[in-house]
């Protein structure tokens, strides 16, 4: 094809996106597949000069692929592959937080995050303010001199709180502080927190991105390259908390389906919410796909094809009917963590340790892509 005829990867669909962006085979064998690039060091020009990837800290073709991939998907100009979704939370943290600063995270927000800036980020005298994020006025209202950054986690975990993106956004635009977001409950399928006007999106790849519970990996997408975005590449370079290439290959493999997981983990984690919302046994439903979820108007309107596949209930009763209820589950295994082929349930208080926010007779659901009929079965089975 001509090159004016080409039609520029920015035109294509997330599902082609998800399976061609990253990866042009010109190697002499032909591989329609990127091959596993082993290799710890490449080869320098006979005159000594460097070629594109030198050593695989730096650079390896399959952290390449995989970053450019997720760049195109989340619409970013440059991804940053990280060997976890808390390595890259830190990168970040590590190259936009200075000693003294104060930083802004939601009071329902994964519990590792909060973790970092509790432990670690005390020593640097790092300040935190843990607001409901879902009202304005609380995010206002702590806003000082010394804020770097506001950290949005929505939906967030476990509770499923949404904030409003676009008005966070205007609102970290006008007082000079970056804003980031972790999009890793609702996927560049279903939000796109760069075209809100957020600076820096994470994802734990470890979840949807992998989709099979067998890759631990975090990325960090940047809106625009600026001298941030270069400091950030140096430090990934140089603190070195890269995935490994075979890591990068099944993540890069795992892509190429997302667009068509997701959206049937979405569809059953929606018609699990009405069902459960119907059992006289379940508390509270907490789904923004539901109107009666209490922020299901600003999901609906940032949210676009789709809720996500995670869910939170309330059963009727303590933590040991609780946790009764979860063990009588068939299909559903009770584990940590979410975004995988397979349902998950997870008791999160006493995942949290030492610092909980969910109540005792809490469940967070992790929606697969089983049958649905198999799914709600299981659910009326453990309950009767
Ligand atoms: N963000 C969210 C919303 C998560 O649920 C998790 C992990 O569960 C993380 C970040 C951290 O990611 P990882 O476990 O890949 O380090």
């Amino acid at each position: 094809m001509a090159p004016e005829q080409e039609i520029s990867i920015d035109k294509w669909h997330i599902q082609t996106i998800a399976v061609h962006a990253g990866y042009n085979s010109e190697s002499k064998e032909g591989d329609i597949m990127q091959p596993i690039h082993l290799s710890t060091t490449f080869q320098r020009n006979q005159d000594g000069t460097l070629n594109e990837f030198i050593y695989s800290r730096s650079g390896n073709p399959n952290r390449d692929a995989v970053e450019t991939k997720i760049a195109a998907i989340e619409g970013g100009a440059e991804a940053f592959a990280f060997s976890s979704g808390m390595a890259a939370i830190n990168a970040l943290f590590e190259n936009v937080l200075e000693p003294g600063s104060h930083i802004i995270i939601p009071d329902d927000c994964y519990h590792g995050t909060r973790n970092l800036v509790d432990k670690f980020f005390r020593r640097w005298k790092v300040d935190f303010s843990e607001v409901d994020m879902t009202e304005i006025k609380n995010v206002l209202a702590v806003i000082k001199p010394a804020t770097k950054l506001i950290w949005m986690e929505t939906p967030s975990n476990p509770q499923l709180k949404i904030c409003d993106i676009t008005a966070l956004a205007t609102i970290a635009n006008q007082h000079k502080i970056t804003i980031a977001c972790d999009n890793t409950f609702a996927t560049p399928l279903f939000q796109k927190p760069l075209d809100m006007g957020v600076d820096y999106v994470m994802h734990s790849s470890t979840k949807f991105f992998s989709g099979h519970s067998d890759v631990l990996g975090g990325v960090l997408v940047v809106k625009e390259k600026t001298t941030v975005s270069e400091r950030l590449r140096e430090y990934q370079q140089i603190a070195g908390a890269v995935p490994s290439p075979f890591d990068c290959w099944l993540l890069n493999r795992s892509l190429s389906t997302f667009p068509i997981r997701v959206p049937l983990q979405c569809s059953n984690a929606m018609a699990l919410a009405q069902h459960l919302l119907q059992q006289n046994k379940i508390e509270k439903v907490f789904y923004p796909g539901l109107p009666s979820h209490l922020n299901h108007s600003i999901a609906a309107k940032q949210m676009k094809g789709g809720f996500g596949s995670i869910l939170s209930i309330l059963v009727k009763g303590n933590k040991e009917d609780t946790l009764h209820f979860a063990g009588r589950l068939k299909i559903f295994k009770h584990a940590t963590s979410l975004g995988g082929v397979e349902s998950l349930v997870e008791h999160r208080r006493t995942a949290e340790g030492a610092h909980p926010i969910s109540p005792d007779n809490l469940l967070r659901i992790s929606v697969g892509i089983e049958h649905i009929d198999d799914l709600l079965n299981d659910i009326s089975q453990a309950l009767e």
